[in-house]
């Protein structure tokens, strides 16, 4: 039985071969790590019916051998040249290349290099391919989320009054590392009071204070899988109305999304489902983004999940469930989870809890 790579690439050839492409030459990076398990930051594949190539520069030697052993290697410090050049000696007349990673400057040393072989545009397919995981990506992603869902237990008895906003993510982001991080999802969200109602709030030196919204968005990454999560608090008093009223929406919109999210329907129809609450509490207009995306190697990746998102979500697929509330000048409230759509019931990767939480 092939090894989760080789299946991969089988399917890619599957692909390619209703595309007119003989040979395909993946240069992006995250795709070529999909495709190959290489994890290095130089490289290229070529991939043709027969052959598999793995292009990489002497820095990566060993660690290609030991990520790819089942892969042809080659060195070369311009690998997406050399493979094209491999290519047309080869007898590869049209290669589909990645027009959406490969510069305009790029292109031409590629048609240098493979002269007489036409270059046409691949397109997302392999993207397309990693919508679906596998078990093994699913396993890796749910242990990613659980170093987020212990880093943050670890956190809350640590969150006081005082604290700044760089503070708090600094021991969030220690916590995510002491738990098994390879690193870091993104720059980690922790917006206090106001600046809780921007939705992608880069910290400050700003104190948490007591009465305030304080939002954490953060995750960890394990075997080069992203975790995703957000939960938002009340720091040291009881919550006041608008508070509250505002996170119980958030809240109960978030569950529709969670439930609306089954294999087979519509990426909008799962933003509309957690919208349409948001609207009926009048707050349509402060719900200012999609409700979720993909995650998988990459933080951001197919699908979206959006009010004009094309497209029908496929059991195996993770997406995040996210709808946010931002009232400007006070506060907001955004709930996220991770999970992977199933036939029936959603497997939710995150678990910390969704009840608002008074800390400090
Ligand atoms: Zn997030
Ligand atoms: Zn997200």
């Amino acid at each position: 039985m092939p090894g989760p790579h080789a299946a991969r690439r089988e399917r890619l050839r599957a692909a390619l071969a209703t595309s007119g492409a003989e040979a395909v030459l993946v240069t992006r990076l995250v795709n070529l790590r999909y495709l190959t398990g290489f994890s290095g930051s130089n490289g290229a594949l070529l991939l043709t019916p027969e052959e598999v190539w793995l292009s990489t520069d002497g820095r990566y030697t060993e660690q290609a051998e030991a990520e790819a052993p089942d892969i042809e290697r080659e060195r070369s410090v311009s690998c997406g040249p050399s493979l094209v050049a491999r290519a047309a000696a080869g007898g590869v007349r049209r290669l589909a290349y990645e027009a959406h990673e490969v510069t305009v400057e790029e292109l031409g040393v590629l048609a240098v290099a493979g002269e007489g072989l036409e270059l046409v545009a691949l397109g997302h397919v392999v993207e397309e391919l990693r919508t679906v995981k596998d078990d093994g990506e699913v396993e890796l992603l749910r242990a990613a989320c659980a170093v987020g869902d212990r880093a943050l237990a670890d956190l809350l008895p640590l969150v006081r009054p005082g604290l700044t906003e760089r503070q708090v993510a600094g021991l969030l982001e220690g916590l995510m590392r002491d738990h098994g991080s390879e690193g870091l999802s993104f720059e980690t969200i922790a917006a206090t009071g106001a600046h809780s109602a921007i939705p992608h709030h880069t910290p400050t030196d700003a104190v948490v204070r007591a009465g305030d919204l304080l939002k954490l968005d953060f995750g960890a990454v394990v075997g080069g899988y992203h975790s995703d999560m957000t939960r938002t608090f009340l720091v040291a008093t009881a919550p006041a109305a608008w508070q509250q009223e505002v996170y119980d929406v958030v809240r109960a919109a978030q569950q529709a999304g969670r439930d609306a999210a089954v294999s087979g329907v519509g990426t909008s129809s799962v933003d509309r489902a957690a919208r349409s609450v948001i609207e009926a509490a009048g707050l349509g207009d402060r719900f200012v983004h999609g409700l979720g995306h993909g995650v998988g190697l990459e933080i951001h990746e197919a699908p979206m999940l959006g009010a004009s998102a094309a497209g029908i979500l496929r059991a195996g697929t993770p997406v995040t469930v996210e709808p946010g509330i931002y009232l400007p000048g006070r506060g907001g409230v955004r709930i996220e989870d991770t999970l992977v759509v199933r036939d029936g019931v959603p497997d939710l990767l995150t678990q910390s809890p969704r009840q608002l939480l008074v800390l400090g």
